[in-house]
């Protein structure tokens, strides 16, 4: 399992060509990876469970402002609609002629009182201006105009229009924005219930929008929001500025009090649209909008989510340093041990160890290693000196050993009392001399040499006296024979040469007489002078062992001293 965790990190890195991070990138990337994330996820938690709050707040303070604007909107419209039809019922205008001046003063009083009528009037059935406040348009004819056409069939309510015939009459309260009205008008009847004319009134347009402005203003509506009036069929009739621009779009549920739509140019708006209910039937269809730009109405969340976005950057920064200085001395500590065991390692004594840190599991492990190393080096040590004397005994036991070989070599190839080669020894070399001699003709000759009446020296001087005379006598055969030849000595006082090259009789007598010669005159200290005997032979074609050259060398022996001792023959 953490293999494979390892594995999948370790093929990712690859994959990523990123380097093998250190202990202490690694601590300090994952800490600030984990607060950019525990701050990211609380930001974006908070920030959806903020958008939402805010957006019911924001919406139910939309739909409250709509609603307030619409009622008082509808309740100032209707107090000027029961009033158009309160005088169209009263008896000024039921009764009498409808030009006489007391209908001129009750309209001018009714104007000077709400400043909001443009005009006020009355027509006959034709249409002909009769009376008006300040006398406006007397005489005029209004049998075109919806309202005339209108308030004939019964009471009407028109929808904002442009002035047409007192646009030229009735002073311009705003430069900017051309006169327009709303028609309320009622038909005036007798008491048998004729029709005798039509009572008509233009309020201006811009007092409903100061209603609205005012309204705005002492709400204190703020962060881009705006109030927008729309026709029935969702034309802008306020602002001025958003006519023909923008239209009330479709709210995705109309029993909702608020919603986010769009608007021109796709731009959203957290928007609330409340109905204007205005005389019977609701006869103007008049829709109040309120609508605040998503950006604007949501900007507290998103100045905390940017706040919180500062903050986990610094978070994450101040949490990267710290992590950083407590990996460093985390990580510094074991780097010095890694340092410091590498170099127990390298030169092999004592390094130092990194035991003033402040993390009491470091000083431990620090404190372990040291002891560990420490008992190491001294086992190696001991070891050490334990070698070198093991190697010096092994040195002196293999010299012991060496000496106890060659000296048993010696043994058991010397003769003890003369040194010379003994009959086995001499024999070994007499069967590889024959050996060559068979297998390249390396020809040799063989002498025996016998002392002659050796039994009286033992018996007149004794055995020790014997001893002397025949190391002596070992030593002359030494003397008179070459490096190449071998002396061997093979039993009691006789002795035999192996001379190897020596082929033909007169070298062999030659050899044979010179040694019986300087025994003959050499003085023995513990016996005075004597002789020897000496028979040779030499290897001959059709010799099949080295025991028959051994047997004419013996026969030729003894012939010598069957023919009176101190003499050669050679067979
Ligand atoms: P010949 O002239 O016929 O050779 O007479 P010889 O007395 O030398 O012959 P013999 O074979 O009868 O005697 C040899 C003697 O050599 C007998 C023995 O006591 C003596 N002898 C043999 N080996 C040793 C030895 O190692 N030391 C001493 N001192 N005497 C030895
Ligand atoms: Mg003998
Ligand atoms: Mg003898």
């Amino acid at each position: 399992m953490a293999s494979g965790k390892s594995d999948l990190s370790h093929r990712l890195r690859r994959l990523l060509r990123l380097p093998r991070l250190s202990f202490r990138i690694h601590l300090t990337l994952w800490f600030a990876l984990l607060a950019c994330a525990i701050l990211a996820g609380a930001g974006m938690y908070l920030g959806s469970r903020l958008t939402h709050d805010l957006a019911a707040s924001r919406g139910e303070t939309l739909y409250a402002s709509a609603r307030f604007t619409s009622d008082l909107l509808s309740t100032r419209i209707n107090e000027r609609v029961i009033e158009i039809s309160l005088i169209a019922d009263s008896s000024l205008l039921t009764e009498g002629d409808l030009s006489r001046p007391q209908v001129r003063r009750a309209f001018e009083r009714r104007k000077v009182a709400h400043e909001e009528y443009a005009w006020i009037g009355v027509a006959d059935v034709d249409g002909t201006v009769l009376q008006s406040a300040d006398g406006l348009l007397i005489g005029a004819k209004v049998a075109e105009r919806p309202w005339f056409v209108g308030a004939k069939r019964g009471f009407y309510i028109g929808d904002v229009h442009e002035a047409v015939l007192l646009a030229k009459l009735l002073p311009q309260k705003n430069k900017n924005e051309p006169l327009r009205f709303i028609d309320i008008a009622a038909p005036l009847f007798d008491h048998d219930g004729r029709l005798r004319g039509v009572l008509g009134s233009h309020v201006h347009w811009q007092w409903v929008t100061d209603t609205v402005e005012k309204l705005v203003r002492s709400h204190g509506v703020r962060g881009g929001m705006e109030v927008l009036i729309a026709d029935r069929k969702g034309n802008i009739l306020y602002p001025f500025d958003l006519i023909g621009r923008t239209r009330l779009p479709e709210m995705p549920d109309a029993s909702a009090r608020f919603a986010t739509v769009a608007w021109e140019h796709g731009r959203e708006y957290l928007t609330s649209v409340v109905g204007v209910e205005v005389g019977r039937d609701n006869a103007l269809g008049w829709r109040i909008a309120l609508r605040q730009p998503v950006e604007l109405a949501f900007e507290p969340v998103t100045r905390l989510r940017d706040h919180l976005i500062g903050m986990g950057v610094l978070a994450a920064l101040l949490c990267a340093v710290l992590v950083y200085r407590f990996a460093v001395r985390l990580s510094r500590p074991l780097e010095d041990l890694a340092e410091a065991v590498r170099e127990v390692e390298a030169y092999g004594s004592t390094a130092r160890y990194p035991t003033d840190s402040r993390i009491p599991e470091i000083r431990k492990l620090s404190k372990a290693v040291r002891s560990m190393t420490d008992s190491l080096l001294a086992n190696e040590r001991s070891l050490a000196v334990l070698n070198s004397s093991l190697e010096g005994q092994v040195a002196q036991r293999t010299a012991e050993l060496t000496a106890a070989n060659a000296e048993l070599e010696r043994l058991a190839t010397r003769d003890s009392l003369t040194g010379l080669l003994n009959r086995r020894r001499f024999d070994e070399a007499l069967r590889e001399q024959f050996r060559l001699y068979r297998r390249n003709r390396a020809g040799f000759a063989l002498a025996f040499v016998d002392v002659d009446h050796f039994k009286h020296v033992n018996d007149r001087f004794g055995h020790l006296a014997g001893d002397a005379v025949l190391r002596q006598l070992s030593g002359i055969l030494g003397a008179c024979t070459r490096e190449t030849d071998l002396v061997g000595r093979y039993g009691g006082e006789e002795f035999v040469i192996l001379l190897p090259g020596v082929e033909d009789a007169a070298a062999m007598q030659r050899i044979g007489e010179k040694i019986r010669a300087v025994v003959e005159s050499t003085p023995f200290p513990e016996v005075g002078q004597l002789t020897i005997s000496v028979g040779m032979s030499r290897a001959q074609f059709g010799d099949t062992e080295a025991q028959q050259i051994v047997a004419r060398a013996d026969r030729a022996l003894y012939r010598a001293k069957g023919e009176g001792r101190n003499r050669v023959i050679i067979d």
